[in-house]
């Protein structure tokens, strides 16, 4: 009746990809616009250091594997490798745009403005970083693998203009790597309680749906959600022109087996029952439930009054195998039940189509007991 909900490590690993899946495609996208901006900055420089069909074609990986990445997850949502996918997209992009920044770098080192070049693409690389980093918060080891490459590469570039400098680039190093731990902890956290409260309202909207709809003796469904099946079977029938079945039950000379046992044996009967109901309804539809006090149902669609009837046979035989003692029936010494058996036919209500298996209960009741009638109209 319910789908089970996965376990709380289960959920935030799926989570976590799927986020971080979300985060990729939206830096990559973020990548491009970047791209853009770097051949707007070249075009309009007077004296670019490389020209823009060289930025062109170095550029064209990021494009590549950009383009291929975005329609890749778009359609791949759920995979078992999924995670390996995506490490190894990144590994690629990352490797496309380092050879970007690695060329641009080298041809700023070359030419007359190479310090302002040099400080545009530390810019570009902070701003990949920057990127990155938000897009992939859930996931810290795929995030450190992407950023750390970026920065490193930062710190070369700067070593390799000044190479007397060590403080500036390795403060900034230091600082990045401190403030993207330690921030990544903190929206990670969030991201975590925000995953396991979701799980635990939907644990707990289960539970209240259990409890509105499973009769709490028999776990079996209580009477309400039998009324709402019944109706919403009885509209597929309709629609498809299939067999219905519905078979009512009682347990016979019950008062008194609560009278001479008590209501505690009373009730361990009733339990008893419900497992054996809920093991004989047992195609996916089949519904048994308690209809009240001891009396129980069993809807069956796609079932014609033939099958029905040996289901009925299978629940007398199953019950009488159980064996239950009964200290004071007329049947003999255990618990028997008897049952009423009939289809669906057109233009039948839910209150008709009950009435009539309640019909044949009261006929088997009066045949005798530990029995079923069939209505074979
Ligand atoms: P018949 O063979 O004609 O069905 O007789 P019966 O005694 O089974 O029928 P009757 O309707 O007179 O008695 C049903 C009894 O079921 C009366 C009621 O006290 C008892 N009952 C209803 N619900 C429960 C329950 O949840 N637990 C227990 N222990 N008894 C219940
Ligand atoms: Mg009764
Ligand atoms: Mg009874």
């Amino acid at each position: 009746m319910y789908t089970p909900l996965p376990s709380a490590d289960q959920l935030l690993e799926r989570e976590r990809l799927s986020y971080s899946v979300m985060g990729v495609k939206w830096a990559t996208l973020l990548s491009f616009f970047l791209i853009a901006a770097i051949y707007l900055t070249i075009y309009s420089h007077p004296e670019p250091v490389i020209s823009l069909i060289e930025a062109m074609l170095f550029t064209a990986p990021v494009f590549a594997i950009g383009l291929a990445g975005h329609i890749f997850f778009s359609n791949v949502v759920s995979h078992k490798h999924l995670r390996s996918f995506l490490v190894c997209y990144l590994v690629l992009l990352n490797f496309a745009w380092l050879i970007i920044i690695s060329r641009l770098a080298e041809a700023a080192t070359v030419d007359a403005s190479g310090a302002a070049a040099i400080a545009g693409i530390e810019s570009v690389v902070d701003i990949l970083i920057l990127t990155f980093a938000i897009a992939l918060f859930p996931n810290r080891i795929i995030m450190l693998m992407m950023v750390l490459p970026l920065m490193a590469f930062n710190v070369m570039i700067r070593l390799d203009e000044i190479p007397n400098n060590f403080i500036f680039p390795a403060t900034k190093f230091f600082c990045f790597a401190v403030i993207l731990y330690t921030g990544q902890q903190v929206f990670s956290s969030w991201f975590v309680q925000s995953i396991l409260r979701n799980l635990e309202n939907k644990k707990l909207l289960q539970q209240f749906k259990r409890l509105a709809l499973v009769d709490g003796l028999t776990n079996l469904s209580n009477r309400r959600h039998f009324d709402d099946i019944l109706l919403q079977e009885i509209k597929v029938t309709e629609r498809n022109n299939r067999p219905l079945s519905l078979i009512m039950l009682d347990v016979d000379y019950f008062k008194r087996l609560n009278d001479k046992a008590g209501h505690q044996a009373g009730d361990e009967c009733l339990s008893q029952l419900g497992q054996l109901l809920a093991q004989s309804a047992m195609r996916p539809r089949d519904l048994a439930a308690r209809y009240g006090g001891e009396e129980f149902v069993i809807v069956l669609p796609e079932t014609d009054i033939a099958g029905a009837g040996a289901i009925a046979a299978n629940i007398k035989a199953d019950i009488a195998a159980l064996k239950l003692p009964h200290p004071d029936s007329e049947n003999g010494e255990f618990v028997t039940v008897s049952q009423g058996v009939c289809q669906w036919r057109n233009g039948m209500s839910a209150t008709d189509f009950t009435a009539n298996a309640d019909k044949m209960l009261y006929q088997a009741k009066q045949a005798g007991r530990d029995q079923f009638v069939v209505d074979e109209q």
